[in-house]
């Protein structure tokens, strides 16, 4: 135990305030309060990797109560690793619609069919190899391992480096301080009782140690929690000053064919929303009119000319890094065949048979927007 608060020090430079008899104290307090508080979840309630796989995979980006009628619905759908191996790209994206973060359910499905081609259908019980499969990082990794093998891996999620941080008074925001986070999940994990311990640090995160307004006076580390005792829990973890995120108009076509069929394209598999379908469109250049850019998109795009007509709607949506405004108008075909230049596969399809493509959370709007008949 010396040894390791000594590593920790050493490489941190930055911490030296927890005291050496901590740890089991630490660990004690912990799990005696998660016997007590555990949420039920339904992942907790089986040992099957697979299950508590897909569960890590949705809970990446996304909060518990959204994921939860995610995991069922794709469980009863894809009850195996090997049902999601032979299943297609767009059944899978399907059943992630509504999710975000689609890179994750196409990591996940290419994952399991390394899965089966390569470990027979079992998920590999080293974090090395683990942690070669598409879309699992270390702390997804610690995450699986412990929870379905109690092996003893450590994690580092977004909660529980917020615990961490603010039980060492970190005075650096955690990105600056990974590894020595990494340290510190590591040389605090119950080896014997990993799977409890890790879940109950994500609970502790949760439900006590939360972003805002921590509710300190009944977390069971508050005797040792350096923040608590500085009075600083709310400063901590500290925060980069961010710039403010671009914002892109974007020109978006509702093409009909004069006999109730609209074009829809399914994206290139490389970047945003790889796979996913959408109606045609593109942003707008400097000086350019809503109308001059979706003519324009839809020339490069498709190789076809276009009427555009009334505006159908507006859609405001937020990714990570940017947001967009989705100018959308109804628009006419005119004449040209529509080729897929700029995507994988483009569609006549009508309004009924939208429903069968996975699309984006904007683009979803639209198809409300169309069905609501505006
Ligand atoms: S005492 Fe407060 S700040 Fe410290 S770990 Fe507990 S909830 Fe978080």
């Amino acid at each position: 135990m010396i040894e390791q608060k000594k590593q920790v020090r050493d490489s941190a430079g930055i911490y030296d305030t927890l005291p050496s008899f901590a740890v089991e104290s630490l660990r004690r307090s912990l799990l005696a309060w998660y016997a007590e508080n555990k949420r039920d979840l339904p992942w907790r309630r089986t040992r099957d990797p697979y299950a508590i796989w897909v569960s890590e995979i949705m809970l990446q980006q996304t909060q518990v109560k959204t994921v939860i009628p995610y995991y069922e619905r794709w469980l009863a759908t894809l009850p195996t690793v090997k049902t999601l191996a032979i299943a297609q790209q767009q059944d899978v994206l399907k059943l992630w619609q509504g999710l975000g973060y689609y890179a994750r359910a196409r990591n996940l499905h290419q994952a399991a069919q390394v899965v089966v081609a390569q470990h027979g259908g079992t998920f590999p019980q080293t974090l090395e190899t683990a942690m070669q499969l598409p879309g699992i990082g270390r702390t997804t990794a610690g995450g699986i391992l412990s929870a379905a093998f109690n092996l003893p891996v450590a994690i580092l999620d977004g909660n529980v480096k917020r615990v961490l941080a603010r039980l060492v008074a970190l005075p650096v925001p955690p990105k600056r301080a990974i590894a020595q986070l990494w340290q510190i999940s590591e040389w605090l994990l119950d080896r014997e009782q990993s799977r409890d311990f890790n879940q109950a640090l994500m609970d502790l995160g949760a439900t006590l140690c939360t972003p805002a307004n921590p509710s300190c006076f009944r977390c069971p580390w508050q005797p040792m929690c350096q923040a608590y005792q500085q009075g600083i829990q709310t400063e901590i973890p500290m925060t980069e000053s961010r710039a403010p995120i671009p914002h892109k108009r974007i020109g978006v076509a509702v093409i009909w064919d004069g006999q109730g069929n609209i074009l829809i394209d399914r994206r290139k598999q490389s970047g945003l929303l790889g796979g996913m379908w959408e109606f045609p469109g593109g942003k707008l250049e400097p000086g350019e009119t809503v109308e001059e850019c979706i003519r324009r998109e839809i020339r490069e795009e498709l190789g076809i000319e276009i009427e555009v007509g009334d505006r159908l709607i507006s859609v405001d949506h937020t990714y990570s890094h940017f947001r967009v405004t989705l100018e959308v108008h109804h628009c006419k075909h005119l004449s040209g065949e529509p080729q897929a230049i700029e995507c994988d596969e483009i569609r006549w399809v009508t309004l009924e048979e939208i429903e069968q493509f996975p699309f984006p959370a904007a683009n979803v709007r639209i198809i409300e927007a169309l069905r609501s008949g505006k």
